[in-house]
């Protein structure tokens, strides 16, 4: 057998470091065929003198630009840019998986075209299943692509549920660490500094998630994408918050079993079993001594602290186009929030304002279709800028 070829979304972050990461140590299993990144010019170039690939993208153009002028491999590795890039590396017919790593709406046409083109699809990039999940798992059913999920609690539940079937469950439980100030208390929020809300005990990710992770919106946005993979109902998603992440998800069966999945906060456990799945790959990694752990502690979510969560809560509840105009209002006001616009407690009051819009405009009967339905990836796109937009108007003031 030859080795497995992937082509990596956004390979210049978190998840695409430590996919390479993995990848690397087995050199006769993969090929890297692909490398996409935005504009991270220096770190790109380093992996594709590393990793060889045939085809490199920067999306940013300027980037692809100065790229091309540091003629990598003395050309070797075809340099793409713009979304054009993307797609192609995407779709390429001589890839078999595509990890999707990118942040952002932007990864959700390039995951689109790998569904389309009946890859299997590591998805790590939440707003494919957040803004279009029952259009990606639909297309998905049509193309025989295989999804299989990379963020750490879905992969969880995903190892969890092999071997069962739908049938035999009964309800999910999502684990959440609970970010920096689980144990602030709520009267201490208004003094919460950005680089304490950068500081995530147990996982170390990028600025953007670390942010939604102090929120809980993280958290939201896995409720909604666990509801598009298992194909279950919101009321049989349960959410936990557990400080050790080391449980990193749990499944309940009709028979009263639970089955939870543990390990060492570690992506390239997760990583390791979608890039070698159905096999599991030996990775030298500290294994998890429980001893050492001591305790395993589980408490509810406080609605007070974590008002994120629930809005998404909501936002799955409304349906349509609501998930989408929540995570793009969500990706402005972080935005603004990592440039120092204003306080942490201002996150959650402006999108409880966004979501209060929407509520409005969804009951006026004057809302864009979009709003109501997603039918294409065009349409989620426009209901994430619907939310963009409201936010904008809430920073600007
Ligand atoms: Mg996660």
């Amino acid at each position: 057998m030859g080795a497995k070829t992937l082509t990596i979304l956004g390979s210049t972050g978190s998840i695409g470091r430590n996919t390479l990461d993995v990848a690397g140590r087995f050199p006769d299993r993969f090929q890297v065929h692909a490398l996409a990144a935005n504009n991270n010019v220096g770190l790109l170039r380093e992996q594709i003198e590393t990793y060889r690939p045939a085809v490199a993208v920067a999306y940013d153009e300027e980037a692809a630009e100065r790229l091309r002028a540091e003629n990598p491999r003395g050309g070797a590795t075809a340099i793409l840019s713009g979304m054009e890039g993307l797609l192609e590396a995407a779709g390429d017919a001589r890839v078999e998986q595509v990890v999707s790593g990118m942040v952002g709406a932007v990864g959700l046409r390039p995951t689109y075209a790998a569904i389309d083109a009946g890859k299997q699809v590591a998805v790590a990039n939440k707003e494919t299943l957040v803004l279009a999940g029952e259009l990606m798992v639909r297309r998905a059913g049509e193309t025989g692509s295989m999804l299989l999920p990379m963020d750490s609690e879905h992969n969880a539940i995903f190892q969890c549920l092999a071997g069962d079937s739908a049938g035999a469950l009964d309800h999910i439980v999502l684990t959440a660490s609970g970010g920096p100030f689980r144990d602030l208390p709520l009267e201490r929020f208004p003094e919460i500094t950005l680089e304490q809300a950068l500081d995530h005990p147990n996982w170390k990710m990028g600025p953007k998630i670390t942010i939604d992770s102090a929120t809980m919106m993280n958290k939201g946005l896995e409720v909604i994408e666990a509801h598009w993979l298992f194909g279950l109902p919101p009321e049989r998603i349960r959410v936990l918050l557990h400080r050790q992440s080391i449980v990193h998800s749990l499944v309940t069966f009709v028979d009263g079993s639970v089955i939870a999945q543990l390990g060492l906060p570690d992506m390239r456990t997760p990583i390791s079993y979608c890039l070698g799945y159905p096999e599991r790959l030996s990775l030298e990694l500290p294994r998890l001594n429980l001893a050492e752990v001591g305790r395993l502690d589980f408490e509810e979510i406080s609605p007070k602290k974590y008002g994120c969560l629930f809005l998404a809560l909501d936002a799955l509840e409304l349906g349509g186009g609501a998930p989408a105009a929540l995570n793009g209002a969500n990706e402005e006001v972080v935005a603004a929030y990592l440039n120092g616009a204003f306080p942490f407690l201002n996150i959650s009051e402006m999108l409880h304002r966004v979501m209060a819009g929407l509520k409005a405009v969804l009951a006026s009967n004057e809302a864009p279709p979009c709003l109501a339905r997603i039918d294409t990836v065009d349409d989620a796109l426009a209901a994430d800028r619907w939310g963009r937009e409201a936010a904008q108007r809430l920073i600007a003031n």
